[in-house]
């Protein structure tokens, strides 16, 4: 049981899972127990909540938790635990430099710890070298959004794809992935039934079932795709009034696609002309239209270029900015986009502010550092290689899981084990990362822990908390602080609460920025904290539900970029091998250190499996349900095969979530190839190959 502080009273919180950002009502209750309800007053999700969201309550045992501090293995006292870092931290800096330290963080941090972590690493070690698993969830989008709009903004809202006519989910099982924002286009459209919905998914997802068309596309196809409607567009239109008085690049951007007809397109997408045919017809002839994209188009090899092959056919059809219409990217983690905010990914600085020498300038002049970093830092999948290579001598990984969730993961277990020092601030010791830390620090989760966070349509919410901290658990932001005053910068890092490190974030937002700035949030100075408001920025007076209407893009010159964005050639098929694509299952919540919890959310899939189409199985001698062996490159995952035609022949999934702490062989990231895009730094999850038989004991 827990000790609450906050008996009998409810708490108005924010889902810790997807991207959605579902308001919760949480009430402690006298046994122990907590009540959990959707929200009904918060425009996320109006009371709605998914499985997941539903099942918050059963997720709070203290069964598995990290309660103390340990260094190698030993209960020690907070304040030797944190002069252990800031030592280490410092002798190593000292020794080899800024840059042979960093800090891993995650989606999951909220927006507060972000700020601390940013600062320390950037304004005070003088590294860049922070990056997040957010850079494996939408770093393709942030690169797309910077390169048409001049920053990473989201235009519109979900309230669009209540709107729309026509509402188009690109790789995103939005159904399973990211259920409340599906129910309410369900909704919508069965209130008007002339909506219509079309699934591009290389799998018959719960998504497509639900949708007027599939277009069941070739892995990686996506580019062709939108090219070929591009094009379509430019022979039906010689382009919208929008796109000529807000946009550049319209003749560059046709000119990479004029080839492109229905054939071509036909024969790199796998998709019939027909059905092309239907899609774009579809999409010429309504006005409303959203694009919804989620990982199937970020984590490829040319996620960025696909994310602005999907924004060219917006722009170019003047598409976006008012209401029931634009592009959209779904973001997969609660709080991937408070991260981009303040600069949680190395190549960003804080504020959405990028390495100019103004912007080091005034930032440094706004936090008082003198050792600004000068330049973006190691991404991810770099940032593990330069461990590997014995570059990186103290990392603290927050919040995360990278044994399990990198590509290549096994690489990533090495590389750490070889890392002098290794600090992990988790809720639970029990995952395949905190199995290698020198240090441990009991971070408080969900439920614990206070701050804000922001969902996919730019609305920051407040996480609250309604329990006390179990044993000594502590946030992340404090943590961070006290390592930061240990290591010689206390004046900089004055904080007593979240609330004081909100105040900074939103002063920094508006501070020197002539007005014009992207992301200003100053506008929420004026209100409480504690009180605030789920709000969606930019934020200078009033809040912004929608941009673009209008133009005024970020860019120099205020005009939104087309990029001629050529398909690349297809995929080659190594013979003898099947195209691996990963993701999500409805119940389970990445390493499944939380949802792994209530056997109510393991029931969904109780076990890791292989989505196998019939023709390949029967090829394979790969009976339902029997045991499957995959492999790449000497690393091999064990899992049951599920056989059906939802899944492409020449295609397998397998869902990202076992770990070695639930299945030892279930580690499918171990699979996947480090192959990363170069715009936007994010790996390429969907399309490893790998060998499929069936598992025989030895
Ligand atoms: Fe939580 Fe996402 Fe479900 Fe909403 S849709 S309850 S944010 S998991």
């Amino acid at each position: 049981t827990f000790v609450t502080d906050s008996a009998q009273k409810t708490v108005r919180t924010t889902c810790p899972y997807c991207g959605v950002g579902c308001g919760v009502l949480a009430r402690p209750e006298a046994d122990g127990s907590v009540t959990i309800a959707g929200d009904p007053d918060h425009p996320a999700n109006f009371g709605r909540l998914c499985s997941k969201g539903a099942a918050l309550g059963e997720t709070l045992s203290l069964r598995d938790r990290l309660l103390h501090p340990q260094i190698e293995g030993q209960e020690v006292r907070w304040d030797e635990a944190l002069d252990f870092v800031a030592e280490r931290f410092t002798a190593a800096i000292r020794q080899f430099g800024p840059d042979s330290v960093a800090i891993y963080g995650s989606g999951q941090l909220l927006t507060e710890d972000y700020y601390v972590a940013n600062k320390l690493m950037k304004g005070f070690v003088g590294s860049a070298n922070i990056d997040t698993n957010s850079r494996l969830c939408m770093a393709s989008s942030v690169a797309g959004h910077k390169r048409a709009f001049g920053s990473d903004t989201v235009p519109g809202n979900y309230r669009d794809l209540e709107l729309a006519d026509l509402v188009v989910l690109v790789g995103s099982n939005l159904a399973w992935c990211h259920p409340v924002l599906h129910q309410r286009l369900m909704a919508a459209k069965a209130v008007r039934p002339d909506m219509r919905i079309v699934v591009v998914d290389p799998r018959r997802t719960v998504s497509a079932d639900g949708a007027d068309l599939h277009l069941p596309i070739r892995a990686d196809g996506d580019i062709a795709l939108f090219a070929g409607l591009l094009q379509h567009l430019a022979t039906r239109d010689s382009g919208s009034d929008y796109a000529a008085a807000h946009t550049l690049g319209s003749q560059a951007a046709i000119l990479a696609v004029r080839n492109w007809d229905l054939a071509r397109v036909a024969e790199a997408t796998g998709i019939a002309e027909r059905d092309l045919s239907t899609f774009y017809s579809w999409f010429v002839g309504t006005e409303n239209v959203v694009t919804v994209y989620s990982q199937g188009v970020n984590q490829s090899a040319t996620g960025s270029d696909k994310v602005n092959a999907i924004i060219n056919c917006h722009l170019y059809s003047g598409r976006i900015g008012r209401p029931g219409m634009g592009p959209f990217s779904v973001t997969g983690q609660p709080n991937a986009m408070g991260g981009r905010e303040v600069g949680g990914l190395a190549n960003m600085l804080a504020a959405h502010m990028d390495f100019t020498p103004d912007a080091i300038d005034r930032v440094g002049r706004f936090w008082g550092a003198k050792r600004m970093a000068q330049k973006p830092g190691l991404r991810a999948v770099e940032l593990f290689d330069a461990m590997a290579a014995g570059r990186i001598k103290a990392v603290w990984i927050m919040g995360t899981n990278p044994v399990v969730s990198m590509p290549d993961a096994d690489r990533v277990r090495d590389a750490l084990k070889t890392c002098p020092f290794v600090v992990v601030s988790d809720m639970t010791a029990r995952t395949d990362t905190a199995e290698l830390a020198h240090v441990l620090l009991p971070a408080a989760p969900w439920g614990e822990k206070d701050g804000t966070v922001t969902n996919s349509e730019r609305r920051i919410s407040r996480q609250r908390p309604f329990l006390a901290p179990a044993g000594e658990a502590r946030p992340d932001w404090w943590m961070i602080t006290e390592v930061a005053r240990r290591m010689g910068f206390a004046k900089a890092f004055p904080y007593n609460s979240p609330g004081e490190i909100f105040r900074e974030h939103a002063l920094l937002s508006g501070f020197e920025n002539g007005g014009k700035r992207d992301f200003d949030i100053s506008g929420l100075l004026a209100g409480g904290y504690e009180t605030m408001d789920p709000t969606q920025w930019p934020v200078r007076e009033t809040p912004t539900a929608r941009l673009f209407a209008g133009g005024e893009f970020y860019t120099p010159d205020g005009k939104a970029r087309l990029l001629p964005i050529t398909p690349p050639p297809p995929i080659t098929r190594v013979p003898g091998r099947l195209m691996l694509n990963t993701g999500r299952v409805r119940d389970h919540w990445h390493t499944m250190t939380r949802t792994g919890k209530t056997a109510r959310l393991s029931a969904h899939f109780a076990e890791p499996f292989v989505e196998i189409h019939p023709e390949d199985a029967r090829r394979l001698g790969i009976r339902k349900a029997s045991l499957v062996r995959l492999a790449r490159g000497g690393r091999e995952a064990v899992v049951r095969a599920l056989v059906t035609e939802r899944q492409q022949p020449g295609n397998v999934f397998v869902p990202m979530h076992w770990t070695g702490q639930f299945a030892s062989s279930g580690r499918v990231d171990a699979l996947v190839a480090p192959q990363i895009d170069p715009v936007s730094g994010q790996p390429a999850l969907k399309m490893s190959t790998v060998t499929v038989e069936p598992w025989r004991t030895a």
